[in-house]
């Protein structure tokens, strides 16, 4: 580290959500501090990562860092849900997820940061951060008591459930706290063919378990309990986890012939989300804002994928600053859906086990993810890890695209609702203004399907009655695009109403 002090942006924390702060804006040509204390606290923990977190790691450049990690591979799920027998999800062979080791990913993901030309501060923790006309002024101190005064127009907290900044602004869920008890255990041979490489889940009278594996033979063991009922005074955390998994009928019986690696240990795990995401100068990414259930495994691509918009928002601003609050804007939004939309997911899982146990675990945890969630679609995780994908549900494109099929011919029209209307969207890592089509089904716009331009293709298809002919058309005035990405489109432009069949 030089003694440089005045930058660009600031990021203070080495998680997914800071590591991608950082090695986005890096990668624009930013100069950018990332500061982290020694190690993270929850060192033991590990973590299921799908395989759908690639596309993130890709876009950020370091998919092959994280591959060449070594990481243990992640095939698939089991998951034994309210009572019902085991639901099993095989991941494809090629392209498994990972199941990393908190502290070997956030090495992995620091080290690719610093290749990309991020500044590191490592072994340093932030203690305050004060905004003025002249921007951010942090104040970080090392293990040794040395300080350094950090300076810069732009600040991103990725400092997780610490929140430096965050927890000024931080709604907990109330009606919920929940304390996970976390231990790993060794299995000598193994767990058996069926499990390996899996994630096993399991939900109980009053609580649920998960066990992912960081090599053949050790898992890492985790419950979730009511924190509230949790009497942590004088008790052995492993006593404890112990108590919870001879509540399961298929976790417990596995973990018989296991022993433990160490005595266990426990760490909140209640949810909260935030009342703002971002302000001129400042974004909250990752688990800074936003906490949901680690039910879905999704808290690592979660954080990617905010961390990366919180790296879009700051490179928009800092290159085109009348377009800031714009950007900021729609940081907010999303960040605000993405949480909505994973507690009206979890509140699905919640109400099955509320009606399996009729325990007040499950029937509060069911109200208050309800409650949360809002009205919306359930989760659509293409939708919320690639910014400006399509909104119009898959349902409703398949039964478009099977009308268009039992035609003779396109025969469309205009759609009787369509309006143009101009909107934020994400173009080249940066949050611009696009024109979009709107109609009274998707009134908040489309513009782009799998590439294609949803307003050229209007314009063109009352023009041509078989799709191979517009297609080609529409080849002919834009980027080509493969069939499949083109029918994926039209289907969409129908389902939304952009485009109606004469005489329907
Ligand atoms: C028990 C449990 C199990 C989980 N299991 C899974 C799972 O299987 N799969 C999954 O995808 N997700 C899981 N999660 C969620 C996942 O761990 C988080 O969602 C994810 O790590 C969030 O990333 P982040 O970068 O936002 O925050 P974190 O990973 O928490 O990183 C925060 C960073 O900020 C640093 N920091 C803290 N304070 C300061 C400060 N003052 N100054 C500077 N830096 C600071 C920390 O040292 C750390 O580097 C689990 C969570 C819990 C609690």
């Amino acid at each position: 580290m030089s003694d440089r002090t005045s930058f660009e942006v600031i990021v203070l924390g080495g998680g997914p959500a800071g590591t991608a702060a950082a090695t986005l804006l890096a990668r624009r040509s930013h100069e950018v501090v990332l500061v982290r204390p020694p190690s993270p606290p929850a060192g033991q923990l590990a973590e299921s990562v799908p395989p759908s977190a690639r596309r993130l790691l890709s876009e950020l450049g370091v998919l092959d860092a994280v591959e060449a990690a070594g990481f243990y591979a992640n095939t698939g799920n089991t998951v034994w849900w309210a009572n019902a027998n085991a639901r099993g999800e095989r991941f494809g062979g090629n392209e498994p997820g990972f199941h990393v080791d908190r502290v070997g990913l956030e090495r992995v993901l620091v080290a690719a940061a610093e290749a990309c030309g991020v500044r590191l501060l490592l072994g340093m923790s932030a203690r305050s951060a004060v905004q003025s006309e002249h921007g951010w002024s942090v104040t970080c101190e090392g293990t040794d008591g040395e300080i350094l005064e950090l300076s810069a127009p732009w600040l991103i907290d990725a400092t997780g459930r610490h929140g430096l900044l965050a927890r000024e602004v931080r709604e907990p869920d109330r009606s919920t706290t929940t304390l996970a008890l976390v231990r790993r255990f060794r299995r000598p041979g193994g767990w058996g063919d069926d499990v390996l490489g899996q994630t096993l889940i399991e939900s109980y009278e009053d609580g649920w378990v998960w066990s992912v594996p960081l090599s053949a033979e050790i898992r890492c063991t985790t419950a979730m309990v009511d924190q509230r009922h949790a009497d942590l005074s004088g008790v052995h955390v492993g006593a404890m986890l112990d108590t919870e998994l001879a509540k399961t009928r298929h976790l417990g019986v596995l973990l018989e012939h296991a022993t433990p690696e160490d005595d266990g240990w426990a760490c909140p795990a209640s949810l909260y989300c935030a009342s703002q995401y971002a302000r001129p100068g400042l974004a909250l990414a990752g688990d800074a804002g936003s906490f949901i259930d680690p039910l879905s495994s999704y808290g690592v691509k979660k954080a990617l994928a905010s961390g990366w918009l919180a790296g879009v928002t700051a490179h928009t601003s800092l290159i085109d600053a009348p377009m800031t609050q714009v950007a900021v804007d729609f940081f907010d939004a999303r960040e605000r859906e993405v949480y909505r939309s994973y507690r009206r997911r979890a509140a699905e899982f919640f109400e099955e086990a509320a009606d399996a146990y009729e325990h007040a675990y499950w029937s509060t945890r069911a109200e208050a993810a309800r409650t949360a969630g809002g009205e919306g679609d359930g989760l659509d995780t293409d939708r919320l890890e690639a910014p400006g994908a399509s909104p119009v549900p898959e349902r409703d494109v398949r039964t478009a695209f099977e009308q268009i099929r039992a035609r003779g011919s396109l025969s469309a029209v205009r759609g009787s609702t369509v309006r143009t209307v101009e909107r934020a969207a994400i173009s080249h890592q940066r949050i611009v203004l696009e024109q979009h089509l709107a109609t009274d089904r998707h009134p908040e716009g489309i513009r782009f399907v799998r590439s294609v331009d949803l307003r050229t293709m209007s314009e063109l298809a009352p023009e041509h009655e078989q799709v191979p002919d517009l297609w080609s058309a529409y080849n002919g005035v834009e980027a080509p695009v493969p069939l499949p990405d083109f029918l994926t489109a039209l289907a969409t432009a129908f389902a939304a109403g952009m485009l109606e069949h004469r005489n329907d």
